[in-house]
């Protein structure tokens, strides 16, 4: 499987002299898409080397990660049980209607209890009822998952000063400065207001990885428009230009306002000239035909 790197070309980048390539980790496999494919990877060797025959993980009713979960399931041969924050909504929303025809089974449980689920108790009951499973978290970020992010960087070929990547529990990113060890920057571009919180996730993550503190990275918090699935009409209009100028599909979750914010950045002269530049194109695409339900609105 590959995620070729792509080159874009934009007056922009002409005017400050700089180079960018997007990673297009969206390309890795039509349905375990982008950075959960990376996350999954290590995830599924591990549960089958423990013998385990179901995957229980955690997911809102459009999440990316349930889509890749029950998608691997069906691929390497796991029962998988989507444990779902909220009600249940018939008919099942694009990415639930997905889910299922892979064969998972869907578990509602409520905002409340659903803000336990990484609690021992509630783990331990669900390990109770579903016999035995092998759990994999929310957005599937682990220090497995981290591991197999390491190996985006491991799969660059060419020279760069700078990797981009959306951010959401952070596991992607952890992966990106382990991967890394120092070297080079990496910037990471929240899709939730809180930023702060989020950069001691990651700390601890790439510290419990590789036992090392690294510096060499940021979050850029400017551009979560309101915070997660929020969308703005100009998100949106930023996204189709961008397809029409890159044939590059985006979504407005993550990499709608990574490569907004990225472009934003470049403009206002944030990047010295000549740097080299690589976007992590995380996936997510599945999302799409939710928001277009949903909200009518074309992505
Ligand atoms: C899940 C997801 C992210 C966030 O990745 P984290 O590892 O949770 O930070 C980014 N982009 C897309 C498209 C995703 O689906």
């Amino acid at each position: 499987m590959q995620a070729p790197l792509q080159q874009l070309q934009h007056p922009l980048l002409q005017k400050h002299e700089l180079t960018l390539w997007v990673k297009r980790e969206d390309l890795l496999h039509p349905h375990i898409s982008g950075n959960k494919w990376r996350k999954l990877k290590y995830n599924l060797q591990e549960a089958k080397a423990q013998g385990k025959k179901t995957i229980v993980t955690f997911g809102g009713a459009y999440s990316n990660h349930i889509a890749a979960t029950a998608a691997a399931g069906a691929e390497f041969g796991f029962k998988t049980i989507g444990v779902i924050r909220g009600e249940e909504h018939l008919p099942l929303n694009p990415t639930l209607q997905f889910a299922t025809e892979q064969g998972m089974e869907l578990h509602y449980i409520s905002r409340e209890l659903y803000r336990t689920k990484a609690e021992p108790a509630f783990l331990a009951e669900l390990e109770e009822k579903f016999n035995d499973p092998y759990l994999v978290p929310e957005g599937g970020t682990n220090l497995l998952a981290v591991k197999g992010c390491t190996e985006i960087v491991d799969d660059i070929s060419i020279d760069f000063d700078v990797i981009c990547c959306a951010s959401g529990t952070g596991g992607t990113i952890a992966g990106l400065i382990a991967g890394l060890k120092g070297q080079k920057q990496v910037l990471g571009f929240p899709a939730l207001k809180g930023g702060d919180f989020l950069k001691e996730e990651i700390e601890q993550l790439v510290y419990n990885y590789s036992g090392q503190h690294y510096s060499n990275w940021q979050l850029i918090t400017d551009y979560h428009f309101g915070g997660y699935a929020k969308v703005k009409p100009e998100l949106l209009e930023f996204i189709h230009q961008f397809q029409e100028q890159h044939n590059i599909p985006l979504e407005p979750i993550y990499t709608g306002k990574l490569f907004f914010g990225l472009f934003d950045l470049i403009s206002k002269g944030y990047f010295t000239r000549g740097t080299r530049i690589i976007a992590v194109h995380t996936g997510g695409l599945q999302g799409n035909a939710g928001f277009k339900e949903r909200l009518g609105i074309d992505v």
